[in-house]
């Protein structure tokens, strides 16, 4: 902190409304004065995340996160303030300029230095290949096979569609030219080293991997049609490259690999412009491959997302949970895509998705059948598409004689092991009917199968998300006067003004837990003044931040000025009682001097008439 002006972090607080920004993330709905949605940082089923629009503040009744907009962005995000900063700055047009002091660069300043060279260069690549595909020479073949898969140039331009010529050096080389350091470009994923070099350049000093990048480095994406992949605010983070002319032992799809900005099992294909569609439908439609997705979309089914990879992650069912409650999986009918299908279950089960399955005619995918149907269509098999259950009970029974009591049984433990895994017990209890119904097995049986597997495998720990800083999370409160002192000093200027014109450096410096409420009186903050609150949220640390958001949204007493000369009087008191208790113990200490019992003796005198006053009725004490 301290290298962007407090100024700068007031108009950009005053120029981001947070209910604004949080709901650029994922959807808020209103509650009252307030908004509320799933916590993002933990999870739960009744939404405790509040967003203050007065306040211009977050908390989480839940699991006690909470702050300022800057504190959002960071902890949503995963970047420091600076980052922050300069983000919600960017958003509103106001530069941030930051200084770094001495030469040397933090870790963690190295870190978000090289974040936001990748993002640069991503966004340049993508621009980069679209513009081959779009207008160079090279790009012809590529046009072809879009046009030929009925991708026109408007939809092309729309996904900013690319080609990665079939060269080895075509993309390194142009980035090199742009003044790209090779390091950055290999730690992109776009470049890559040679596997029998790796433990050469390894072993080099840096400045001869420099000089020598071109005998080392090729790029990753050659010959492929390039779909950028974008985070849920748009920003380019990796690609995905389809192969242009099928090829014996290459792979069809090559995905970016795992970078600083790109964690596959984080990432839906599609979110940043399907997530309003997604509140609005309140389902996802998901399918495998990015041109299924593009199809849809540009069919006019826009409430779609593809997981990168072929099955849901743990991270990407949560992401989808805030937008949607329920999952159609529109996965492909082959072997492959039934089991992507089943692999994603968990995951979506786990967060309390309702997943059902559309039905893909044999050979065809999403992409082919929108053309083929059109959205009608596709649409009634979305509607039509069968709760995940009732299809997978079918598709087991193909194969097994529910006449055999035997088989019957083997089967039971299997779909139990699935429905095991089904979290809320609500719904849990739901699908046990239908199964133990189709399965001809009493639910009582059925359900005893399922305990025994959840007993046998626990899913607890998911309940925990990593990120969440628990040690962080459990700063205790300061005792309950502290607490209401540091409502009122935040939230009344008739209160603050009466605080500030105490003596209450010297009282509060007796008092074991006030540093809070001191940070809230000498901060330079305005009650009535949202940007400012916000601006002296961000220099407290992440706990305190907690505690202001807390008291930021709670009820505020209707008497502010009568309550805090109370809780004022109350502190003046309890501190001289303090001071009263430590004398009358030191005056009984053996081997005092006359003169120190003198001394303590006039203290203890002057701390009770003190008290004393202190208890007369306002006014009396005057004289
Ligand atoms: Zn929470």
């Amino acid at each position: 902190m301290g290298t962007i002006p407090s100024e700068t972090i007031e108009q950009i607080a005053a120029a981001n409304d947070i209910v604004e920004v949080i709901g650029s993330y994922f959807p808020l709905k209103r509650a009252g004065a307030n908004f509320k949605a799933l916590c993002p940082f933990h999870q739960e089923k009744t939404p405790s995340f509040t967003v203050s629009p007065s306040r211009q503040m977050f908390h989480c009744f839940g699991c006690g996160a909470g702050g300022s907009v800057f504190r959002f962005v960071m902890d949503y995000e995963h970047i420091d303030f600076p980052a922050a900063a300069r983000k919600l700055g960017a958003r509103c047009g106001i530069t941030v300029v930051e200084k770094f002091r001495g030469g040397a660069l933090g870790d963690e300043e190295r870190e978000r230095e090289l974040r936001r060279r990748l993002l640069k260069l991503h966004a340049e690549a993508a621009q980069w290949f679209h513009e081959n595909l779009l207008k160079r020479e090279l790009g012809e073949a590529a046009r072809k096979y879009l046009k030929q898969r009925g991708i026109m140039a408007e939809t092309a331009k729309r996904w900013q569609l690319g080609y990665a010529p079939d060269e080895w050096n075509a993309f390194g080389s142009s980035a090199r030219e742009e003044g790209y350091d090779v390091r950055d470009l290999i730690a992109s994923g776009l470049v890559k080293t040679k596997d029998e070099s790796t433990s050469i350049t390894s072993q080099r000093p840096e400045s001869a991997l420099r000089t020598a990048p071109a005998t080392t480095a090729y790029d990753r994406f050659r010959g492929r049609i390039m779909f950028p992949i974008r985070n849920d605010i748009g920003e380019v983070i990796a690609f995905s490259g389809r192969l242009l002319k099928d090829e014996e032992g290459a792979a069809k799809y090559l995905n970016s690999p795992e970078t600083p900005l790109f964690r596959k099992g984080r990432v839906l294909f599609g979110l940043d412009k399907s997530k309003r569609a997604l509140i609005e439908a309140n389902r996802a439609v998901v399918c495998e491959g990015q041109l299924d997705l593009i199809s849809l979309f540009e069919a006019g089914i826009t409430n779609v997302v593809a997981p990168q990879g072929t099955a849901f992650t743990e991270g990407q069912a949560r992401i989808l949970k805030r937008f949607v409650n329920e999952v159609v999986l529109c996965f492909d009918a082959d072997a492959a895509g039934q089991k992507a299908a089943e692999r994603s279950l968990d995951a979506l089960l786990q967060n309390d998705l309702i997943v059902r399955v559309a039905q893909m005619p044999v050979g065809a995918d999403p992409d082919s059948l929108v053309r083929r149907e059109g959205k009608e269509a596709f649409e009634r098999r979305i509607a039509e598409a069968r709760d995940f259950f009732d299809y997978w009970i079918e598709r087991e029974t193909a194969s097994v004689d529910l006449g055999s009591f035997g088989s019957k049984i083997q089967l039971a433990r299997s779909l139990a092991e699935t429905v095991s895994r089904v979290r809320d017990p609500l719904m849990r209890g739901q699908v046990i009917n239908k199964v133990s119904a189709r399965l001809g097995v009493t639910a009582q049986d059925f359900e005893a199968l399922v305990t025994k597997q959840r007993s046998a495998a626990p899913i607890l720990p998911r309940d925990h998300p990593p990120e969440m800083d628990r040690t962080d999370a459990m700063t205790p409160a300061p005792r309950h006067e502290i607490s209401m002192l540091c409502v009122l000093a935040l939230r009344d200027e008739t209160a603050r003004d009466f605080l500030r014109h105490q003596n209450w450096r010297e009282i509060l410096a007796e008092v074991p837990d006030a540093e809070i409420l001191v940070r809230i009186l000498e901060g330079d903050l305005r009650p009535g003044d949202a940007a400012s609150l916000n601006a002296f949220m961000v220099t407290l640390s992440p706990a305190d931040e907690r505690l202001v958001s807390s008291w930021l949204l709670q009820k505020m007493p209707p008497n502010a000025g009568a309550m805090v000369e109370e809780w004022w009087l109350g502190i003046r008191q309890a501190v001289l009682r303090r001071q009263l208790n430590v004398a009358t113990n030191q005056i009984r200490l053996p081997e005092l001097s006359t003169g120190d019992i003198i001394n303590l003796q006039k203290q203890i005198l002057d701390l009770q008439e003190q008290l004393h006053e202190l208890s007369q009725p306002a006014g009396a004490a005057d004289n």
